[in-house]
């Protein structure tokens, strides 16, 4: 099944190793749970696009993230989602993201 895509146009491969990268959620840290379980919605893993404007279909900037943080963010950049009241509360902003979203931001959302 080599080069197989899935509904995001992506590699199958390339996501796995995203998946193992981001066992938590890149932003809340959360134990996440598979999506369509029994378990509480809110932590289902969902694939998140770190960029807020096509493509989405580009590896490089994709992670994972809790079905909370997915649908609190939408398609708002990274950095005015910080801002709103969900990061506030929770504690999530720049410092305290996963490493691929703080690179992400550094190189495009610096400006
Ligand atoms: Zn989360």
């Amino acid at each position: 099944m080599k080069g197989m895509k899935n509904k995001y146009g992506l590699p199958e491969k390339e996501l796995d190793s995203i998946r193992a990268r981001d066992s938590v959620c890149v932003y809340c840290h959360k134990t996440m749970k598979k999506a369509g379980s029994e378990e509480f919605r809110g932590d289902w893993s969902t694939i998140e696009h770190l960029n807020h404007l096509p493509p989405w279909n580009n590896i490089s900037t994709i992670a994972i993230c809790c079905f909370s943080c997915n649908a609190s963010r939408g398609a708002k950049r990274i950095t005015d989602w910080f801002k709103g009241s969900y990061c506030l509360d929770k504690g999530i902003n720049l410092n305290t993201v996963t490493t691929p979203v703080k690179d992400y931001v550094k190189k495009h959302e610096s400006n």
